[in-house]
């Protein structure tokens, strides 16, 4: 058992019958603890056996609080002899859970107290104790105390009724957070923890709320026994006692060092990223402007150059002017796509909205496309569907057809022909592009409509591209509320898909 004082004087040994009132008084003792009452009324008839028990003592029995403070919980006995002359034999015991005290029993009398009395009242204060921990009565506490103490935050309790705010208490995780030991700091201000790093926003903020008494959460730049920086995250609470009067700043803290460093890290490459974005597509503004305009002239100019006489005889020199307008076409379509591409990355992809009939817009790109691959086969099915009434930008809509359709020409093998299909699905349109090309690698369907996604097969016979067209559809079909998809087998050909909701 724990601390105790024994004022007793000369050991009586009292006998037979003191023996047996002793053994009385722990069988009373023992009933007592097992009963059904209340932990006060248990407690005052543990005093109250006492005291009939030992003539003349009296006995009381303090229990901590959840404040930790100590509340008297029984009282039983006169006390009216304490004030005479008399010095009084007084054993205390503390009432312990584990290693944890939970409250105090004291008796005090006027008499001596003898060996084998002594030796019950120790008993008496195990046995009440351990009936105290049955009734849950400072396990709480108890456990509220291995808590802060295995905590790996760091706590850190403070009293701002003393001068200067002190320390007095921490835990072990603030000594592991700091190198500092409780021994070290304890009297002391918070304040050696910033070192000679005081301007920081986080202690302007705490000082304010300390002066207003309130709580607040702040991150500091604090600094370890061996001067190593660390961020600190602190959670200031302040505890006010039943009066109202501020007792305690409690602060929990974070060593959020690592996670401070990622941001950092992370915010620094963002800013990079962005940066090299930002040149990226001021690139792809200025060169795509830069170079329509040579192109517009060159396209012109052959153009110009295959009306006059002399060159329609020349079959050599139109087939040559030809060829120079469908490159500079195809150049053209390269820049678009690649202002398109920089339009969504940056979010301004704007779309022209109006209704029009999906069936006319893909029979007149189909038609276009015809007279314009003579060498190719297309063929339009629109079903019985009628009219197929949507709600969006006609152009960029007839762009994911015609960028369909030239797909389905470009990766074509033998069987120079494609089949459009356009049909009405409950309140879906959905139109489908398909052929018999090269197909799409199975392993490779999933990158399909990524950004500059081109296929491992598709370079073969030098089909060139840029990986754009799919990716670019896909955006306009999903901001019109539709969807594109598609089925390829590798050697057989494929199967785009693209559905939007019809109006009506
Ligand atoms: P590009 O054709 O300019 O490379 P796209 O974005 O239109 O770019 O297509 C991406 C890739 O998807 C192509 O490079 C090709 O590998 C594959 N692909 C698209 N359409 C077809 C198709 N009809 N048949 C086979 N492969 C296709």
């Amino acid at each position: 058992m724990g601390a105790q004082r024994d004022n007793s004087g000369d050991l009586d040994g009292g006998g037979t019958a003191e023996q047996i009132n002793l053994r009385g008084l722990s069988t009373d003792i023992a009933s007592a603890m097992s009963g059904q009452e209340d932990v006060t009324h248990i407690l005052q008839t543990c005093a109250d056996t006492i005291v009939r028990r030992l003539q003349g003592v009296f006995t009381k029995i303090w229990i901590l609080d959840a404040e930790t403070t100590l509340k008297l919980a029984a009282s039983a006995g006169d006390s009216a002899w304490l004030r005479g002359e008399l010095t009084p034999s007084f054993v205390g015991y503390p009432l312990m859970v584990g290693s944890h005290v939970i409250g105090v029993i004291a008796t005090f009398s006027p008499r001596p107290l003898d060996g084998d009395t002594v030796a019950t009242l120790s008993g008496i204060a195990d046995r009440v104790a351990i009936g105290l921990d049955r009734r849950g009565v400072g396990r709480r506490l108890y456990l509220q105390d291995r808590a802060i103490a295995a905590s790996s935050n760091g706590i850190v309790i403070t009293d701002p009724r003393l001068p200067d705010n002190p320390i007095i208490y921490t835990n072990s995780g603030f000594e592991r957070m700091t190198g500092y030991e409780q021994s070290e700091i304890i009297s002391f201000n918070c304040r050696f923890l910033q070192s000679g790093d005081r301007d920081q926003e986080g202690i302007h903020e705490l000082r304010q709320a300390i002066a207003e008494r309130r709580g607040t959460q702040v991150v500091l730049r604090n600094y370890r026994k061996d001067g190593t920086l660390f961020y600190n995250e602190l959670t200031l609470s302040p505890v006010f006692d039943d009066e109202g009067e501020l007792i305690n700043f409690i602060g929990i803290q974070s060593d959020i060092t690592a996670r401070r460093l990622a941001e950092q890290e992370r915010d620094e490459l963002l800013s990079r990223v962005e940066e090299a974005l930002a040149v990226r597509d001021r690139f792809i503004s200025f060169a795509s402007h830069e170079l329509r305009t040579p192109i517009t002239v060159i396209k012109g100019h052959a153009q110009l150059m295959a009306r006059r006489k002399d060159v329609r005889e020349n079959e050599h020199l139109l087939r040559q002017l030809g060829q120079i307008d469908r490159q500079a076409a195809a150049m053209d379509s390269m820049i678009s796509s690649l202002l398109d591409v920089s339009r969504i990355e940056s979010g301004q992809m704007s779309f022209l909205i109006a209704d029009f009939d999906l069936c006319r817009v893909v029979q007149e790109v189909v038609e276009e496309m015809s007279v314009s691959r003579l060498d190719f086969t297309l063929d339009l099915d629109l079903g019985d569907c009628g009219e197929l009434p949507v709600h969006g930008d006609e152009v960029r809509i007839r762009q994911v057809v015609g960028n369909l359709i030239s797909n389905a020409i470009k990766y074509s093998r033998e069987k120079r022909e494609a089949r459009v299909l356009v049909r009405r699905e409950d309140s879906r349109a959905v139109v489908s592009v398909q052929d018999w090309g090269i197909g799409i690698p199975e392993d490779q369907h999933a990158r399909v409509f990524g950004l500059y996604f081109r296929a491992d097969n598709a370079a073969e016979g030098g089909r060139t591209g840029l990986g754009l067209g799919l990716h670019i559809s896909r955006n306009i079909i999903e901001a019109h509320s539709g969807s594109l998809w598609f089925d390829s087998t590798p050697g057989e050909g494929s199967t785009f898909h693209f559905s939007l909701p019809v109006i009506g």
